[in-house]
């Protein structure tokens, strides 16, 4: 038997690397074992998030957007930028560099922090024993406390076999080493928005193929709309209401076979990326004796505590319910280090926001107003156009809407959902309104920076009682 911990956390994406840090700075003697190795065989921290998730599809995101900014945009503002190209494997060079300084920054945490860095895969036993093993070699260690934060992996469907640079996942689109002429993306959920806004922006002719016949319908119905049609006029083709049955390689092209409302039809893409979600993943984890049970859906079982079955084993992140989301997976390994080491802690579940990186930028928090009412809640809401925002004119950014959701009765603020650029930074006032229990009045009476496009913000709250400021066609004031 080797060393013994009082923590020992399984996997170093986003919820086990904070979970193991913050479970150190409290006093615990802490281990980390990941298993995830680069192309050079040695062990990589971050998980899906640093490695092939978050962080590289922000940095396509950020180049192609640039890209076309330099193409359209800066004329009108008076700058010549003469013919602008792209150089892809420039692009994706710079998109690896940031992927590896923040990887291997993640070493330097632990070994500040005091955090025990174990390699290999580790398998949970009974007794809260963790064997780990590498190259054949097998090391069990004993922990007073264990946190699975073993992650998830997109789901393959069987009519589109992942096939080497045809058919691809999301980290294969993040790999192309060429702009494809025509590209197929299944899925319009958040990954297939971004990747395929990517490689439209790149010059790609882009078709999105969706099963449902409504548009993102976790978010406000009037921003979802807003959204949709943004994105068409960029030159996205989402064809909803498209269920994929089937796929055919032919030479270097892929015949996809999908049905709609008006029957069976075939589309041909030189290259296609299946982004149908992703599910968790729990291979080689548990020993039969484990005792940690998954629900039926294959995700851990967790309590609100991230209590599994076990007592002392926690599971966080995207193997349990809840948001596939990096902020969420590192929340959850806050909460679950600061109860292992005694103090109270609880995750507000109500309020973690999501946010879809297109141009304009999709956020929300909270309820939206369909499922406030489909709740039985008497709401009232207040929008604001970017239109009408003297920085959204200035920054070449008037399209999208700010939506404030707040209950009549209370004014108390339920949820806040934008579309519009920096949507993802100007969400964190929504989440922090709900964290303190604001009312839109709240909102409406604290002083905003202008010229800012939060101010839209304020603008919303203010519009939840017909008094935006600079809305033409606002209530007459009672
Ligand atoms: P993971 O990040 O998946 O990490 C799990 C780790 O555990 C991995 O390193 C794995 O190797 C390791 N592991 C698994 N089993 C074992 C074992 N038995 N032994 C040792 N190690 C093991 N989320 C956002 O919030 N914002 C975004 O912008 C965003 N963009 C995304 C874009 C893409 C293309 C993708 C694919 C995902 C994106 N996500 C985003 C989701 C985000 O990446 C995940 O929610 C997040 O990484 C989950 O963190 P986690 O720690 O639970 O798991
Ligand atoms: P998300 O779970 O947000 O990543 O989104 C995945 C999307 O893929 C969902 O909106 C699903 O409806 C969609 N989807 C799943 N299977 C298919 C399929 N066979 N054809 C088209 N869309 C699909």
């Amino acid at each position: 038997m080797a060393d013994k911990f009082d923590l020992i956390v399984i996997g170093a994406g986003p919820g086990g690397y904070v979970a193991a840090i913050r479970a150190a700075q409290l006093g615990l003697k802490t281990a980390c074992v990941e298993k995830w190795i680069d192309k050079e065989g040695k062990t990589v921290h971050g998980g899906t998030c640093l490695n092939v998730g978050c962080i590289p599809s922000k940095a396509l995101l950020e180049a192609s957007h640039k890209f076309v900014e330099a193409q359209h945009d800066f004329d009108d503002m008076g700058i010549q930028a003469g013919d602008v190209t792209m150089d892809v494997k420039k692009m994706m060079a710079r998109k690896d560099k940031i992927v590896k300084n923040l990887t291997g920054g993640i070493a330097g945490l632990f070994k500040a922090n005091g955090v025990t860095a174990l390699e290999g895969a580790g398998k949970v036993l009974s007794s809260k024993q963790v064997e780990v093993s590498k190259d054949g070699e097998k090391t069990v260690y004993e922990a007073d406390n264990i946190v699975i934060a073993s992650g998830s992996v997109p789901v393959d469907i069987p009519p589109t076999p992942l096939t080497e640079g045809l058919i691809v996942d999301s980290t294969g689109a993040l790999e192309f080493e060429e702009t494809p002429k025509r590209l197929g993306v299944i899925g319009a959920g958040v990954i297939g928005l971004e990747l395929g806004s990517v490689w439209n922006r790149l010059g790609s002719e882009v078709t999105v193929l969706e099963a449902m016949d409504s548009f993102l319908p976790m978010v406000d119905q009037a921003v979802s709309k807003e959204t949709q049609k943004l994105l068409k006029k960029q030159g996205l083709d989402i064809k909803l209401g498209a269920r994929v049955t089937g796929s055919e390689i032919k030479g270097d092209e892929v015949v996809v076979k999908y049905a709609d409302s008006e029957g069976d039809k075939e589309i041909t893409f030189d290259k296609l990326i299946v982004c149908v979600g992703r599910r968790p993943y729990t291979q080689g984890l548990l020993d039969d004796d484990a005792g940690v049970k998954l629900d039926e859906r294959g995700f851990i079982f967790v309590d609100d505590h991230c209590r599994t079955s076990v007592p002392g084993v926690f599971a966080i992140g995207d193997v349990v319910r809840g948001p596939m989301l990096a902020h969420k997976a590192s929340e959850e390994g806050i909460m679950v280090a600061d109860i292992v080491a005694g103090h109270k802690a609880e995750m507000n579940y109500d309020a973690i926001p999501s946010v879809i990186y297109t141009f304009p930028e999709v956020a929300w928090v909270g309820m939206n107003e369909q499922e406030a009412k489909a709740a039985g809640i008497e709401v009232k809401c207040g929008t604001f156009p970017f239109a009408a925002s003297g920085r959204a004119m200035a920054n070449n950014a008037t399209e999208g809407m700010a939506k404030v959701i707040t209950d009549a009765e209370t004014d108390r603020v339920l949820g806040m959902h934008i579309v519009g650029q920096h949507a993802g930074e100007m969400i964190a006032q929504g989440v922090i309104a709900m964290e303190f229990g604001s009312s839109a009045e709240d909102l409406a009476l604290t002083c905003y920076a202008h010229p800012t496009m939060s101010e839209a913000v304020h603008e919303a709250a203010l519009a939840v009682d017909g008094h935006a400021i600079h809305m033409a066609n606002r209530k007459k004031r009672k």
